[in-house]
C-alpha cells in the first residue's frame, strides 16, 4: 500500500480557525459548542454532552484514577448532583477507557461503545502491540504505555446499529476505524460540531514542543497506537466531508471556525503516515472476538542505542577509574 508521507514543516497553516480556550491545568470544563463541555484530565480531553435538564452523556472517560477529579469537574460546572445517562467510548484503549468502569459505577450508568470494541472491553483481547519505532514524542512515551484493554463486565454495551447515540438527540456515531478497529467518532449537525476522538488530533503529537504548549493544529492520530493507517485516513476524509465547524478530538485543543472544514480536507489529502512502522504497510486484522491478525515487529533500534550508550558509559567509567 503506497501512501503519501509529508514532511512536518509541510503541514500548511489554518486559516479562520480559532482555538477554544485551554482545559489543562483547569479543574473547571470549558464550553466547545452549545451544550458541548470539554474537560482536559492530564493529556486526554473528555467531553459532557447535552443539557442538564434534559440528560446528558459523557464522552470518553480518561485515564485509570481520574474518576474523582472528573466526577468534581464536572460537578463544579453541571452541579453537584449532575450525573449522565451514559457513557459512550470512542475507543477504548487506556487513556480514553481508563476510568470508564469507575465511573460507570458511581454514576451506575451504561458504557457504550462500537461492536468492534468490545474485545478490548470485555476481557476478551488486549489491543495490537504499539509500535514506538516510527520515532517522535508519542512513540517515545508509548514505550511506557499499555496496551491491554479493560473489562467493564455488564457495564458495556454496543451502539445502537442505526448510528444514533444513546441519550444523546440530534447526535449520531459514525464509525471511523484505522487508529482502532471499532474507533467511532460523533457528530452533531446542529453547529456541524464533530467529536473525532483519536480519529485525528488537534495538536502535534509527535512534537515534545506542542505537548506543551498545545500548539493547535490539525494532525493524524497517535502513530504508534493506529495499527490501519488506509483506513484512518478514509476515516479522515469522511469526516471532513462532513464539513465540521467544531472539532473536538482526544488530544489537542478543540477548534472552530469556517475554515477547520477545509483544514480537515487539506489533512485527508496529504494524510501523514509514518515514513515506516509496523502497521504502515500492512494493518492489524481484527473481528468482533478482538485481533485475528498482527504484521511482525519491526526492529527497534532504541534498545541497540541504549546498549551501545551504556558499552560507551562502561568504558569510560572504567578509563576514570584507571586514571584516576
Ligand atoms: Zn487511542
Ligand atoms: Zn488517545
Amino acid at each position: 500500500m503506497d501512501l503519501p508521507t509529508i514532511a512536518p514543516e509541510a503541514r500548511a497553516a489554518r486559516p479562520r480557525i480559532t482555538p477554544v480556550r485551554s482545559s489543562r491545568n483547569s479543574v473547571n470544563l470549558v464550553e466547545v459548542a452549545p451544550g458541548v463541555d470539554y474537560l482536559t484530565v492530564g493529556f486526554v480531553n473528555l467531553y459532557a454532552v447535552g443539557d442538564v435538564e434534559q440528560g446528558w452523556i459523557l464522552v470518553d472517560s480518561g485515564l485509570l484514577g481520574t474518576a474523582a477529579f472528573t466526577r468534581s469537574a464536572i460537578g463544579r460546572r453541571r452541579g453537584p448532583r449532575a450525573r449522565p445517562h451514559a457513557i459512550v467510548l470512542t475507543h477504548g484503549h487506556f487513556d480514553h477507557a481508563g476510568s470508564a468502569y469507575a465511573l460507570a459505577e458511581e454514576w451506575d450508568v451504561p458504557v457504550y461503545a462500537h461492536r468492534l470494541e468490545l474485545p478490548y472491553l470485555t476481557g476478551r483481547s488486549d489491543y495490537p502491540p504499539q509500535d514506538p519505532t516510527m520515532g517522535g514524542a508519542i512513540a517515545q512515551m508509548s514505550r511506557a504505555f499499555p496496551h491491554s484493554g479493560f473489562d467493564l463486565g455488564r457495564r458495556v454495551h454496543p451502539l445502537p446499529d442505526d448510528g444514533s447515540v444513546p441519550h444523546a438527540p440530534g447526535w449520531r456515531w459514525l464509525h471511523t476505524p484505522g487508529h482502532t478497529h471499532g474507533h467511532v467518532s460523533l457528530f452533531r449537525d446542529s453547529g456541524r460540531v464533530l467529536i473525532a476522538g483519536d480519529a485525528f488530533a488537534t495538536m502535534d503529537m509527535d512534537s515534545w514542543t506542542s505537548h506543551l504548549t498545545e500548539r493547535e493544529e490539525l494532525d493524524r492520530p497517535a502513530a504508534p497506537f493506529t495499527t490501519d493507517w488506509g483506513a484512518a485516513r478514509r476515516s479522515v476524509e469522511e469526516l471532513a466531508g462532513l464539513e465540521p465547524a467544531v472539532v473536538a478530538a482526544g488530544h489537542g485543543v478543540p477548534m472552530r471556525g469556517p475554515g477547520v472544514a477545509a483544514a480537515l480536507h487539506g489533512l485527508a489529502a496529504r494524510f501523514p503516515v509514518p515514513p515506516h512502522g509496523r502497521y504502515v504497510h500492512s494493518p492489524a486484522r481484527a473481528d468482533e472476538g478482538g485481533i485475528t491478525e498482527l504484521p511482525p515487529p519491526v526492529p527497534d533500534p532504541l534498545p541497540l542505542r541504549l546498549a551501545g550508550a551504556a558499552v560507551l558509559a562502561g568504558a569510560a567509567f572504567a578509563v576514570a577509574r584507571r586514571r584516576g
